[in-house]
């Protein structure tokens, strides 16, 4: 049996190839093996050095300093340090922590926002439009004198919207509140500049674009106003935020994914619209097909797509042939339908027949048109088995 064709990108990426080889060359004896907390030899100096190295290379690609980089294990760990860390280091005696965060974040925010609620906090779960988009008026009508954090995601994971997190960080400027946003999506898929969008702290994974899993990287703007507390203890490492020995080689690898991401992200950006118009345009013989969010303000690789009278459950088991996910990874086990879907206001069936199609640095043309077909195809056929059963 041949592979099925790869369609889930936003669930997680492969590791480049050329990566995956100066990965390696930080793992073994002959290659940069050291301990970067070694001072007292060069082992230690050289995995510095590299750790360093790809340091800038992350910075360079959201426009931040390089000692702005706080190394984590994944967007998870960059969201639960953000706001945990920033609650933790600017509660105030006697006064209720309030966070303002969105019903359609990514579980790592929903479920650490969640938890401190139980932990004497105040949310405010703001609820998105038709679209998918959080307004600023919205945000700033949600504000409270004792609110100290808001966190929004730049790119939805499930609908691949893009909230105007410009036009927020311009509103919460200078009121003494953290601006938290989630970049794991928006990273090597849209130019990001953490200064103009005038953002505090900033979540990132490199498995999400074409670098390994288990690491990731939190930016925490350099500025007295921004303060957060470790989470993780122990030794103290990059300055004080987060302890444990840095994986040379995961972080080597993130790195280097982050910079090809910035050197081919025009040419990227306009290869796979061109791939999703394509993949749109198949499927326009066919009724009853939903585009899910903004048409316009969107990054291109992420669909999510419903067609009428079918559920993206069956229609997941008719498309063997590719491999698609109906929203997040973590979700897909179960069979509630998408919070993130019901959060945009769909019903319930509607959520149910919601399928992510996410394209990415390896797709082709021809994959494009064999998934069109197989997608044809198998609606038509469950339409008309439903239609037989009526
Ligand atoms: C994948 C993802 C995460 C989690 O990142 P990990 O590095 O897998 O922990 C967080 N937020 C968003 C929006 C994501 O897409």
């Amino acid at each position: 049996m041949t592979k099925p064709v790869y369609l889930d990108y936003a669930a997680t990426t492969p590791v480049d190839p050329a990566v995956a080889d100066a990965m390696v060359r930080h793992l073994t004896m002959d290659g940069v093996f050291g301990n970067p907390a070694s001072r007292s030899h060069g082992y230690g100096w050289q995995a510095e050095a590299a750790v360093e190295s790809a340091r800038r290379q992350v910075a360079e690609l959201i426009n931040a300093d390089p000692r702005e980089i706080v190394w984590t294990s994944g967007a998870t760990e960059s969201d639960n340090l953000a706001i945990k860390g920033a609650v933790a280091a600017n509660r105030r005696e006697g006064v209720r922590p309030h966070i303002v965060t969105s019903v359609i974040e990514h579980k790592a925010v929903v479920d650490t926002c969640a938890w401190l609620e139980g932990q004497g906090c105040d949310v405010t779960w703001l609820v998105p439009d038709s679209t998918g988009a959080v307004a600023v008026d919205q945000v700033e009508a949600s504000l409270r004198p004792e609110t100290l954090l808001v966190s929004l995601m730049l790119v939805n994971n499930e609908l691949g919207t893009v909230t105007d997190v410009g036009a927020i960080g311009a509103m919460l400027r200078g009121r003494g509140i953290l601006f938290h946003v989630d970049a794991a999506q928006a990273a090597g898929k849209m130019p990001i500049d953490v200064t103009a969008l005038n953002v505090d702290l900033m979540a990132l994974s490199a498995h999400k674009v074409y670098g390994p899993k288990g690491i990731g990287a939190l930016f925490v703007r350099r500025s007295t106003d921004v303060r957060i507390d470790a989470q993780i203890h122990g030794g103290g490492h990059e300055r004080g935020m987060r302890s444990g020995t840095l994986p040379t080689h995961q972080i080597v690898g993130m790195g280097g994914a982050f910079e090809m991401a910035g050197a081919g992200l025009d040419e990227e950006m306009g290869r796979i619209e061109s791939l999703r118009d394509r993949l749109l345009s198949g499927l326009e013989g066919l009724d009853g097909v939903h585009l899910h969010g903004s048409v316009t303000l969107r990054v291109p690789g992420i669909l999510n797509l419903g067609f009428d009278g079918v559920e993206a459950e069956s229609l997941m088991l008719g498309l063997r042939e590719l491999a698609v996910s109906s929203g997040s990874a973590c979700a897909s086990a179960t069979m509630e339908p998408s919070y993130v879907l019901k959060g945009i206001g769909l019903s319930d069936a509607q959520a149910h027949s919601g399928l992510r199609f996410s394209l990415g640095r390896f797709t082709t043309e021809e994959e494009v048109d064999f998934a069109v077909e197989q997608i044809r195809l198998v609606v038509t056929r469950l339409r008309e088995r439903r239609r037989a059963s009526a």
